[in-house]
């Protein structure tokens, strides 16, 4: 296996992801399991290369003296050129591999590419913030941050362009592999992946934990006392948790969504481009799938096919939902070492099994045009939470001997009902979510969807069957109004950050503020983007007290969802702010000095 070939530290020349031009960086680190060096740009932007996307500065100096293609006029138009990667300065100290050999490299002999600015006048308006400053400049369109200036004085000058390569430059790609042979190689120390999840040990033990937690919450909800300090003294025989039946019929809805995913109905849109310039294509029918599920369950209610069945084996169901997610986690890990480096996701790369296992290794796994990780994030586990709420309210009925389910039990699937809806409505969305985007598909997403989501998020109305609970229509008022304001947060945030990824320049977005960023992306600092860094987990909590609230307050066992949605998205806001770092560098540091709080105004 090739190793390390450019140093850390060492200055090289690193291709623009998705372009054919190439800045100067600096190398960071390298990572020997994806093969990938992170590498920074000039103005603090990190980003992940392939070796193949990186060349020495030495090949290009020399190959344009080859060239002999530097009329004046050409050096004129060069000089003038703004990149992301690219220092004001005319020199820039650069040190070989050894680190012992440092020259004075004139930029314009580096870089031969021609920058073509990209005029977007509706940018213009919005770049007004206290510390941004638009100026022209010799024709080209700059966006001046005087904080910029202050922290990095090589750096003052923020640049979008639209990047068009000279004709030579595609000459230039063409390696002299003589000259790359005369830099001696040496082995460098690579760097350890950051590890997430409390590293090795706590991925060990959230493949235990995790599925312990569901049987026991689901367990103590069965309970007359659903206290969770309650310890359980005798637990169900193991056997009895298993059943062939079960798991055959967990299987048939398993593979029915997956017809449905099939069915040749919906678009079928681009997802985000992935790092090695490829853009793979989804169809989004969820919508359609929850369609064509709700009516054959209204059609198997009509002929009395008890749906009370699952309710009779609900943990069974949850031992085969897990099962079924453990045989499909070690199917999608033996897969992980057959595909390219380039298809694995970067996060479940550590090399330790466990861990990679729990993270999961390749990015986006697919048979054929079948992909797992994005038909179970909305499929088989969110449309059978919503199935298994029904079953919930009926059983209601059937145990306490009600005409009509509870109003709790009402608000609670209505609730839910609403959110599931939304997702399937607007799935396109999730294309563009940290899920499908950076995590790899592994136990962790695997149990995740089909497990936790159905068995977890439905212990509300699981609660309801044996603990009536009554509340007055003042309070369910109140509720209904809370949940109502969480929405409008939650899918008010989710569309403007959508909207504005898709069209930027839509005219609706030409009153806001925004932070211009080197990768092209501009970040939002007015709107719900500008109220916290995280609006769209705001309202999420303040859906999960809604739905909770309904129950009463005997118990705190119905409130175990707001309590670990809360945990959950304040350390996905982490691990998204770590990644948004790396993406936008001082963009990103800017966007968290004008909006200061994450998620709870003036709290947190
Ligand atoms: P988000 O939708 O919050 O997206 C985060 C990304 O948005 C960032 O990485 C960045 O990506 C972009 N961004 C951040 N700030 C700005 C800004 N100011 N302007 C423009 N773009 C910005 O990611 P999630 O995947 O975590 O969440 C999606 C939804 O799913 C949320 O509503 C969340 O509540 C919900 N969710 C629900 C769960 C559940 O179990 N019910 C679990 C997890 C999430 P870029 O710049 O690259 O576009």
């Amino acid at each position: 296996m090739p190793g390390q070939k450019y140093a850390n530290n060492e200055l090289v020349m690193g291709r623009w992801p998705g372009s054919s031009l190439y800045y100067e960086v600096e190398v960071v680190s390298f990572d020997d399991t994806t093969e990938r060096y992170t590498v920074k740009y000039k103005d603090g932007t990190e980003l992940e290369l392939k070796e193949s996307d990186i060349k020495y500065i030495t090949s290009f100096r020399s190959k344009k003296r080859r060239s002999g293609s530097s009329s004046p006029s050409r050096r004129r138009s060069r000089s003038r050129s703004r990149s992301p990667g690219r220092s004001s300065k005319n020199t820039q100290r650069r040190s070989n591999s050894q680190g012992s050999e440092v020259k004075d490299i004139k930029k314009d002999d580096i870089l031969e590419i021609k920058l073509t600015p990209l005029l977007r006048e509706n940018s213009v308006g919005r770049h007004n913030g206290d510390h941004d400053i638009i100026q022209k400049n010799d024709g080209f369109l700059t966006f001046t941050q005087q904080n910029f200036e202050q922290e990095f004085e090589e750096n003052e000058t923020l640049v979008q362009y639209s990047l068009r390569p000279r004709k030579e430059e595609s000459k230039m790609q063409v390696m002299d592999s003589k000259e790359e042979k005369q830099i001696e190689k040496v082995p460098v120390k690579t760097m350890e992946l950051e590890l997430e999840f409390g590293g090795k040990i706590g991925a060990f033990f959230m493949i235990f934990l995790l599925p312990a937690a569901v049987f026991y919450l689901l367990w103590i909800c069965e309970q007359k006392d659903a206290s969770i300090l309650i310890l359980p003294l005798a637990l169900p025989a193991f056997e009895s948790l298993w059943d062939i039946r079960v798991f055959g019929v967990f299987l048939l809805w398993f593979f029915a969504q997956a017809l449905f995913y099939l069915l040749p109905i919906g678009k079928v849109v681009d997802g985000v481009p992935l790092s090695n310039g490829k853009n793979l294509k989804y169809r989004i029918n969820g919508f359609y799938a929850f369609v064509l599920t709700a009516t054959s369950v209204g059609v198997s209610l009509y002929y009395k096919m008890g749906l009370h069945y699952v309710y009779d084996n609900f943990l069974q169901f949850a031992v085969s939902a897990t099962v079924f997610s453990v045989l499909l986690s070690i199917y999608l890990y033996i897969r992980s070492h057959k595909v390219s480096h380039e298809e694995l996701s970067h996060c479940g790369n550590s090399g330790n099994f466990i861990y990679d296992f729990f993270m999961g290794r390749e990015l986006n796994p697919r048979i054929g045009t079948f992909d797992l990780k994005y038909f179970c994030e909305l499929r088989p586990g969110l449309i059978g939470w919503v199935i298994i709420n029904l079953v919930m309210l009926l059983a209601e009925m059937k145990v306490q001997n009600r005409d009509m389910p509870s109003l709790s039990m009402i608000l609670v699937n209505s609730f839910q009902l609403l959110y599931v809806v939304d997702a399937l409505w607007n799935e396109e969305a999730i294309l563009t979510t940290m899920d499908i985007v950076h995590d790899g598909f592994g136990f962790m997403l695997a149990f995740g969807d089909l497990v936790w989501v159905p068995f977890v998020y439905s212990l509300q109305a699981f609660y309801l069957v044996n603990h009536p609970t009554e509340i007055s229509w003042f309070a369910a008022s109140a509720v209904i109004a809370l949940n109502i304001c969480g929405y409008a947060i939650f899918r008010g945030a989710n569309s403007q950050k959508n909207a504005f990824r898709r069209n930027p320049n839509d005219p609706k977005f030409a009153h806001f503020k925004t932070i211009p960023t080197a990768t092209g992306k501009s970040l939002l600092i007015t709107g719900w983007w500008g109220l916290v860094r995280h609006p769209n987990y705001l309202g999420d909590i303040i859906m999960a007290l809604a739905w909770s609230l309904p129950c009463g307050f005997n118990h705190i066992l119905p409130y175990f969802y707001v309590i670990y949605f809360t945990c959950l998205l304040i350390h996905r806001e982490a691990r998204d702010e770590r990644q948004c770092k790396k993406k936008y560098g001082l963009a990103w540091q800017k966007y968290c000095q004008r909006v200061r709080f994450r998620i709870f105004p003036y709290i947190y």
